[in-house]
């Protein structure tokens, strides 16, 4: 059982005004959100003042990088609505956001495909890619956003890196998980869960509420180490926080 990957993405957080937005739209929000944060941590967004994308030359653009640029609220919920649901951005006069997701997932991808392809060999490099997200991660300047919260950005790095076969590898590679505490939560069918449940068959159940968090070990780390449930919560699975990156 894979999870959707946007139910990462807490709903409860009260600066992000969620109505009157549809569920389509909530998923929009969601992906809008993720996309800006990882482009944030690879460079592509940066804070001054406001949250500025530099933007690629396009037909008819200025030729200087300052003209190009586009400017949302400095901070992540307030940006990432505009980027969902505006098509332009907070400059006085404003500049279009036409393919703003476009550019914003280039920029993950092309730093990416940088520090993987400046490696010696491609494992290599995509351990590299870990390590410099992790250092990114700790000392960004892009910490200074307003509403910077560590366990969610490492939540959705998280998922963006074990989403994809050879990056989770690579993942498991520089920060082993801790097999021990993944095997703590197998259950066998029958066998007693929290909430005076009984597991249907086996496999993987979260600690606190009995969640299905996956069928195999390979499951458990594909799915992120996350509780079904409550995949928000950092208590769950393990019945207490634990992080990936060590
Ligand atoms: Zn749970």
């Amino acid at each position: 059982m894979n999870l959707p990957r946007y139910q990462y993405f807490t709903r409860k957080r009260s600066d992000i005004d969620w109505t009157p937005v549809r569920e389509n739209e909530i998923e929009e929000l969601e992906r809008s959100y993720r996309r800006l944060v990882l482009a944030a941590l690879h460079g592509g967004v940066r804070l001054g003042g406001s949250l500025i994308i530099d933007w690629p030359m396009e037909p008819g653009a200025s030729a200087k990088p300052e003209e190009r640029e586009r400017r949302l609220p400095a901070s992540f919920a307030k940006a990432s609505r505009m980027l969902a649901f505006e098509n332009r951005d907070a400059s006085r006069p404003p500049r279009s956001l036409n393919n703003a997701a476009t550019h914003l997932q280039t920029a993950i991808d092309t730093r990416q495909r940088q520090i993987i392809g400046s490696a010696a060999d491609p494992a290599e490099g995509r351990r590299q890619y870990i390590r410099w997200l992790y250092e990114q991660l700790q000392t960004s300047s892009i910490r200074a956003v307003i509403d910077w919260n560590d366990q969610e950005v490492q939540g959705i790095l998280k998922l963006w890196l074990t989403e994809d076969p050879q990056l989770r590898q690579a993942l498991l590679e520089v920060f082993p998980v801790d097999r021990a505490l993944v095997d703590g939560l197998y259950k066998a069918a029958g066998e007693p869960l929290p909430k005076s449940r009984r597991a249907e068959k086996d496999g993987f159940y979260c600690k606190v509420c009995g969640g299905w968090v996956g069928e195999t070990y390979e499951d458990v780390i594909q799915n992120g180490l996350l509780c079904s449930f409550h995949p928000e919560d950092e208590t769950h699975p393990f019945g207490r926080p634990y992080s990936i990156f060590g």
